[in-house]
């Protein structure tokens, strides 16, 4: 298994007391699989992130990334968010290249010789369609051309594990589907195991081989949801086809009635196939 946690939950607490945020759950993530978290807002999705690329400890339980207990934050994980994360002082080049660079200094990264790693640059520079704007600042570029350097950054390190928390949640409709045409070709292309968070049911549909449904806050687990289409039939029109819509109505139930856990009766009820639960005590 690429990914697996183990009775991961988290309690924060301030000074305005305890709040439990997520319930402890089970995961296990396959090598290459594209796993969507979608659930109501603060009900610990960010924090599940945050707890598998090392940022946060978890109250209980482990996470471990092939084999290995994930201790704090390293190269083998790429990360993006929603917010725009890019230094603004640098070019779009440099920010791209700034994780080899901090890996350089630390000695601990993949780095390679600066040939190798220009040329890694180029490629995902090319990839994401923003060669041509290599020396320019983000100031100067649009909310999705901003969001391609952020995802060219994320997978510049070669991560064995994408982590991406709500990346195309600020963007406008259009530039929204072009990022996950985007996002779909390199998946498909590289084969890499990405945890995803979204509210958008139809981008968790469109891009996951399976969604995970949590429930309100503390979350738990409601559902694992295989996605039953092939990706390689997937695009924009896909949201017109009736399987990919009797899933995304499946989701929208469990949303909306937010049942504390799903029982063997819930999932009867809301004529649910294809469905286990996971984790969640
Ligand atoms: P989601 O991503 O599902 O919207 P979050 O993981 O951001 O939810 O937050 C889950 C809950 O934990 C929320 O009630 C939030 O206010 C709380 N929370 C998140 N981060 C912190 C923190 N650093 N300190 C205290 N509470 C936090």
């Amino acid at each position: 298994m690429k990914l697996s946690l183990r009775g991961v939950g988290k309690t924060y607490s301030g000074r305005r007391g305890e709040t439990n945020a997520l319930c402890p759950l089970d995961m296990d993530v396959r090598e290459g699989e594209f796993i969507s978290l979608v659930g109501p807002s603060g009900c610990g999705k960010s924090t599940l992130l945050h707890i598998v690329a090392g940022l946060e400890p978890p109250t209980v339980g482990t996470v471990d990334l092939d084999g290995e207990r994930v201790r704090g934050p390293g190269a083998e994980l790429g990360l993006m968010f929603q917010q725009q994360t890019l230094f603004p002082w640098l070019s779009v080049r440099d920010n791209v290249r700034f994780p080899l660079t901090l890996a350089n200094r630390c000695a601990r990264g993949r780095a390679g010789d600066a040939d190798r790693q220009a040329a890694q640059v180029e490629g995902l520079l090319r990839l994401v369609g923003l060669w041509d704007f290599r020396d320019s600042y983000p100031a100067e570029l649009s909310g999705g051309m901003q969001q391609r350097a952020a995802l060219a950054r994320a997978l510049v390190g070669q991560p064995e594990v994408l982590l991406m928390d709500e990346p195309f949640g600020a963007l406008d409709a259009q530039t929204r589907e072009e990022m996950q045409e985007l996002l779909l070709h390199l998946i498909q292309r590289h084969r890499i195991t990405t945890l995803f968070v979204t509210h958008d049911v139809d981008e968790a549909l469109l891009l996951s081989d399976r969604v995970v449904v949590f429930s309100e806050r503390p979350g738990r687990v409601l559902a694992s949801l295989d996605v039953t289409f092939a990706r390689a039939a997937r695009s924009s029109e896909l949201k017109l086809d009736e399987a990919f819509l009797h899933q995304k109505r499946e989701i929208l139930a469990l949303l909306r009635g937010r049942p504390r856990t799903a029982t063997q009766r819930d999932r009867l009820l809301l004529g649910l196939t294809n469905t286990r639960t996971e984790g969640g005590s």
